[in-house]
């Protein structure tokens, strides 16, 4: 038996065991939410004085697709900010596998795990795609296990490169961009940017990814891409928080569901749930059910 190779998964995320511990004990929240990956306690966001985020709390559970979903100003787009460390929320806490991640900068939340996609920057538009995945953010994580695995050899910087340039290789290949490697940045269709920023993300070692509206702009082909593809990457052990406006889409993809409305959490649960929830139908789905 092989006694090398047992260790050495450069993947934790990837690892299907990460779903079954650790779960989140003691803490407020549905009952029925085994383990947490996020969550968030009494979460507040004010502008001067526009209340943007009003005393939210809510939970996602390990391995889900889970959808954030409201009218427009209800208070997503900043909730993510502050679960990301864009924004310092006003009060309230966030918590990430337990660990109290309140007011960490962006790239501190990234180390733990936590990654939300963000546009393509203007710099980057003036990139090839392969150069804007080499350039993706590494997670200290994954460095440091490279070291880990790497002899002290002269040319460890060289494997690392080596490394890098193969896993953007097999990221553009398990995107189906490949033929993209040396297309500007610029030059994509709104729906190829969106698999570039989502491939982008997953090369930081996320445990979790935040997308706001993944699908703004996609075409339906590249949409049923990049749903498979979320799929995909929630049965290797990944966890989604998904902003989305397609009603539809959202019933048919998540597993569980937060309603926001004006700035606080007005409920969650399952898809039949919110589908009979009368207050969700009144606030949020109108006239439409
Ligand atoms: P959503 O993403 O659900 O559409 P947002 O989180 O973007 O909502 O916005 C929630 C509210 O906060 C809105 O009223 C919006 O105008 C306000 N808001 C968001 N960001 C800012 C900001 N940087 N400065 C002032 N007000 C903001
Ligand atoms: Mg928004």
């Amino acid at each position: 038996m092989s006694d090398t190779e047992v260790e050495t998964d450069p993947e934790p995320s990837a690892s299907g065991a990460m779903r079954d511990s650790g779960a989140v004990e003691g803490e407020t929240g549905p009952e029925e939410l085994a383990d947490v990956s996020l969550r968030i306690e009494n979460l507040r966001k004010e502008f001067g004085g526009i209340v943007a985020v009003d005393d939210a709390s809510f939970a996602v559970e390990s391995g889900t697709i889970t959808g954030l979903i409201g009218p427009n100003g209800a208070g997503k787009s900043t909730t993510f900010n502050c679960v990301t460390g864009v924004y310092e929320p006003t009060a309230g806490t966030v918590y990430f596998e337990g660990e109290d991640i309140t007011g960490l900068a962006p790239h501190a939340v990234a180390n733990k795990g936590l990654v939300r996609t963000f546009q393509i920057a203007r710099e980057l538009r003036e990139m090839t795609v392969l150069e804007n995945l080499m350039l993706a953010p590494k997670g200290q994580r994954g460095e440091a296990l490279w070291r880990s695995l790497l002899p002290f050899f002269r040319n460890e910087v060289v494997e690392q490169e080596t490394e890098i340039l193969e896993r953007c290789w097999e990221t553009l290949d398990f995107f189906e961009i490949d033929h993209l490697a040396d297309e500007y940045a610029k030059n994509l269709s709104g729906g190829q940017r969106k698999l570039l920023e989502l491939a982008r993300a997953l090369l930081t070692d996320p445990e979790m990814l935040l997308l706001d509206e993944p699908f703004a702009g996609v075409n339906p082909s590249l949409e049923e891409r990049l749903l498979t593809h979320i799929h995909d990457l929630q049965e290797e052990g990944y966890t989604f928080l998904i902003v989305e406006h397609d009603m539809d889409l959202i019933m048919q993809h998540c597993e569980r569901i937060i309603v926001m409305h004006q700035g606080k959490v007005l409920t969650e649960g399952t898809p039949a749930d919110i589908r009979s929830d009368e207050e969700v139908i009144e606030a949020y789905l109108g006239g439409e059910v």
